[in-house]
């Protein structure tokens, strides 16, 4: 049996206190001194570290805000002295779209590695804009595909990216048609450039070296060729470029030629002459696979299908970075653009034969699940990393501003443990909503709508007869 695809964690730390949502205001002067004080009955042991915690302080400006929020002591201590705050630091995290329950949770996969549990039974709502408007149909959860989750059997995560023919010729016994290059990575997703938004850290040393170990792909600014990873990666380079793509800035010096027959995948911005620039990169490194990035503006679908018509192999659309179309007044969601490209590939009949990557807003492993059963190939995403770094999504990301999570400075096995961390807890949820929705191959999520539920069509369904059409905004 060969072996499967695995990536070897360890636990790593947080550098900071956490910030956590629930701390306990304890009104002690009023203290009745109860033998059996319900502090000492948290499950969590989280009166105790408190005031390990105060004593050990090295921190003034954090305090201690781990609580879970059960009640239990708030609602039997005799005396009423102890009330439940909300931290107001973790409601300030993020935005609206990368929510403070988004960045904990991406903070504790970081650290552990591990599946989030969020205990007995669900808190939050049940639908919501973006991927929130859309459920995975997890009916085959007691099947036998479970079965490959616990190592019996296989679930297959890895994907194709690249042209793949409408069938094969053969003459003699040998396939006479064109096979061109596709290359296979282990889980459907690849590492993307920071947004523009998010400029001040220099992640890219800790992103070289978790896609090598993950055997992922990550996406560089050909730009910083040159100063790309740390001094022993520089020396070291011909290990990690299999695992980058450049993206060829057109206002960047050229990467030499040798250098990109080392990579298997390089991404060009979309022009006017983009497909005449494919060419040629086909033709100077033979084997290469090029990806077109389309930005997904009021005109971002269109092209990308039509791109595909005129002969692109591999359209990589990116939406901004909580999802939403580019510059619109009223913009579409990215897993409403998925579908429209997926579907007009479909009908053109060319969907078969072409990768589609999709980026912005893939904050979490349930939405590349989402995004792949929309109808894309692979997804990209930077922030999740970056968030696993203890980042708290900031408005102002720049250089020269302070970093109130030091991030300019984090070690070097810290930043790429959290990293491969991450990747790993979410290489696992894919598998396990796999196993859920009884689905044995990531290749066959795609586009399959039959394992989700839409909102807007459910509501349509049910409530459209007595009701009419929702109003749009
Ligand atoms: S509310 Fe629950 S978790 Fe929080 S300190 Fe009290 S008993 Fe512990
Ligand atoms: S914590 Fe803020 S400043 Fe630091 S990397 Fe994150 S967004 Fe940027």
């Amino acid at each position: 049996m060969p072996e499967k695809y695995h990536i070897k964690t360890t636990p790593v730390p947080p550098r900071l206190p956490r910030i956590g949502k629930y701390g306990i205001v304890d009104w002690r002067e009023d203290c009745a001194r109860c033998h059996n004080c319900v502090k000492k009955a948290c499950v969590y042991d989280r009166h105790r570290q408190e005031s390990n915690y105060i004593r050990t302080l090295k921190y003034s400006n954090f305090l201690f805000f781990e609580c879970m929020g059960c009640f239990y002591c708030v609602q039997n201590c005799t005396k009423e002295l102890l009330y439940l705050t909300v931290n107001s630091e973790y409601e300030q995290l993020g935005n609206h779209y990368w929510t403070p329950e988004i960045i904990q949770t991406t903070w504790q996969q970081a650290e552990t590695a591990s599946v989030p549990v969020s205990g007995a039974g669900y808190r939050g709502k049940f639908a919501g804009p973006g991927f929130d408007a859309m459920w995975t149909d997890m009916s085959e959860i007691v099947r036998p595909t479970r079965d490959g989750i616990h190592g019996r059997e296989y679930i297959s995560t890895s994907v194709d990216i690249g042209r793949k023919p409408a069938h094969l010729e053969f003459k003699d016994g040998k396939i006479v048609s064109e096979t061109p290059e596709i290359l296979d990575i282990p889980i459907p997703l690849i590492i993307d450039m920071n947004p523009p938004e998010f400029t001040l850290p220099r992640l890219e040393p800790f992103i070289l070296e978790a896609v090598k170990m993950t055997g992922i792909i990550a996406i560089m600014d050909s730009g910083k060729w040159q100063v790309l990873g740390n001094e022993t990666q520089r020396q070291n380079m011909d290990n990690y470029l299999p695992n980058i793509a450049f993206h060829l800035n057109p206002e960047a010096p050229e990467i030499p030629v040798e250098v990109l027959r080392k990579t298997r995948l390089v991404e060009i911005p979309d022009s006017k002459s983009s497909l005449d620039l494919r060419a040629a990169l086909r033709e100077a490194v033979p084997g290469i696979v090029v990806s077109i990035r389309v930005p997904l503006d009021r005109k971002g679908v269109s092209r990308a299908v039509e791109l595909v018509a005129q002969g692109a192999d591999v359209i990589h659309v990116v939406a901004d970075f909580n999802g939403n179309e580019i510059n619109v007044k009223k913009p579409r969601f990215i897993k409403d653009m998925i579908r429209e490209i997926h579907t007009s590939l479909i009908k053109s009949g060319q969907r078969d034969q072409v990768t589609l990557i999709a980026g912005g807003g893939m904050a979490l492993p349930e939405h590349l699940a989402k995004a792949l059963l929309c109808g894309t190939d692979v997804v990209s995403t930077y922030l999740p990393l970056m968030i696993g770094l203890e980042c708290r999504l900031c408005s102002d990301c720049k250089p020269g501003l302070s970093c109130p999570a030091g991030l300019e400075a984090i070690g070097f096995d810290y930043g790429v443990g959290r990293m491969r961390n991450l990747i790993a807890a979410w290489y696992l949820q894919l598998i396990e909503l796999m196993g859920a929705m009884g689905m044995r191959e990531a290749r066959r999520l795609r586009g399959d709508v039959g394992r989700a539920m839409f909102f807007e069509e459910m509501e349509e369904e049910i409530f459209g007869t007595l009701f009419g059409t929702r109003k749009r905004a």
